[in-house]
Order: C-alpha cells, then structure tokens, then sequence
C-alpha cells in the first residue's frame, strides 16, 4: 500500500481528557486560537477533545478560528434513559464535529469492547461528526509479539465509515512519558493502512492515522517524518498551549497551501 500522503491533511487533536474548569479551557483556547494565527496561513487541520461541560466554552472560544471541537465519547443509541451518557445528537448540538471512539481508558476502565467502539463509530457517522477511533496494543500484548493480532481485531468490526480516522496509541506510551519511536509508529501504521486497504480498496490511501502516546515537541518532528503518520493525537502537552502550538508547527510541513486557516 502507498504510503503517499496526497488527500491526507495532517490532523492534530488535543484530548484534554478530565481537565480544566470553563475558566481555565476559555484561557486555554484563546491562546491557541491567537497562537495557531501567528503560526501562518499552512497548519494542519486542529482540534481539541474537552470534557462535555466545557464543549459550549470551547466551541465559543474558538469560533471562526478553524479549530474543530470534538466530544471525548459518545453512547451509540440516540436518546434514551441512559444517565450519564451523551448521544451523538447532542454533542453535534453542542457545537461537536468530532468525537473520539474507543480511547484505550474508555476501554480499560469502562470495559469498552471492539464491538461497541465500532457501534458507537458508526453512531457518530449517522449524524455527520468525525469518529476518531483510537486502537493500540498494551505492553504485555507487545511484549508477547501480539500487536499486530490486537490491532487486526481491534479493526475488525469496523466500517470504512465518512470521516472516520484511526488513532494508533500503544496504551504502554499514553501517559508514560515513553513514546513509541518514529520506526515502531510508522510499522504499526503502516500495517493498519494495509489492513484497511485489503478490506476498503483505494480507501486506504485517504485513510489519516494519528498517532498517539507520550507525543512532545521534543518527538513529534520525528513523528511527522513518518510516511504514514498523518497528525497526533496528543494528550498531556495539549494543556500548554506554547508545547501544543509546537506539536502542530512539526506537522504543519506537510500541509500544502491550499490547506489555510480562515
Ligand atoms: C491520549 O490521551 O490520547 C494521550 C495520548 O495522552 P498523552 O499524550 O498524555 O500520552
């Protein structure tokens, strides 16, 4: 399979995961906003990923600015007697347009399943937001030569849905401080392409997979050299907005012209 960048416009999200407070994500955007213009016309296509009260505080901030919003979950049904959930419909009425699937601590501490990552995926396609479906194998699965099996069944329920991305994060590189190596990403990636080229065609080729786990300024030049690394999906660093704004500057390089902020 290729690994031709054209058609993939680099991505890069910040999950923000159970921090801040409106204040805090208000200040927070506006120096990302303001930072991201100072940049230059040529970004990668940005998002951040708050936690559901700070949705209305983030789409607020970042209005007209080109950065996207997405929601950290959603529940596949559309409403329902389903406290403490979120639907799809609501976070598009939030201001969404995106929403992660499957982040590997919805996973470890929610029990969440292949299957129900790929219902809820396709949940989010039916009401226009982009799914950022995250896989990535843990430590021990590494260790045990497992990585591509887990990856294979992580893909397998999936659909080549619109809009849908992959996030490979190796669940032993998130919050560790310890990032997979630019090699480790690209043949991960790289066989997540394959795969879905085998199942989707020419698919594959437009197919962006961000890479996440541990991602700094000080590895993401790295990261980005990568043919088959298409943006990040960073955590931690996506709190400072001067290491955040760094992250993006390493992929805005391999954005073309015609890819401009308003
Ligand atoms: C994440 O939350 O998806 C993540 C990759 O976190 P961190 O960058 O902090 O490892």
């Amino acid at each position: 399979m290729s690994s031709d960048r054209a058609g993939r416009r680099p991505f890069v999200a910040g999950n923000w995961k159970m921090h801040l407070v409106r204040r805090e994500a208000d200040a927070l955007c506006r120096k990302l906003r303001d930072g991201a213009k100072a940049l230059g016309s040529v970004l990668p296509e940005i998002a951040v990923f708050p936690s559901f009260p700070l949705l209305g505080t983030a789409v607020e901030a970042l209005a007209a600015s080109g950065i996207g919003v997405g929601g950290q979950d959603l529940r596949a049904e559309e409403w329902g007697a389903f406290t403490g959930d979120v639907s799809g419909r609501q976070l598009v009425d939030a201001g969404a347009s995106w929403v992660l699937c499957g982040h590997s601590e919805r996973r470890q501490l929610h029990g969440e399943t292949d299957e129900l990552v790929a219902s809820k995926a396709v949940a989010a396609a039916r009401v226009g937001l982009r799914p950022v479906v995250c896989v990535g194998e843990s430590r021990e699965q590494r260790r045990a030569g497992e990585t591509f099996a887990v990856l294979d069944r992580q893909l397998a329920p999936l659909d080549a849905l619109p809009g849908l991305l992959l996030a490979y994060e190796p669940v032993w590189a998130i919050g560790s401080g310890e990032t997979a190596t630019p090699e480790v990403a690209q043949v991960a990636h790289a066989h997540l392409r394959r795969r879905w080229g085998e199942r989707f065609g020419s698919a594959a080729l437009t197919l962006r997979i961000l890479y996440g786990g541990s991602v700094t300024p000080e590895n993401s030049t790295g990261l980005a050299a990568m043919p088959d690394v298409d943006g990040a999906l960073v955590g931690g660093a996506s709190l400072d907005p001067g290491r955040f704004l760094a992250i993006i500057s390493s992929f805005a390089a391999l954005a073309r012209p015609s890819e401009e902020l308003p």
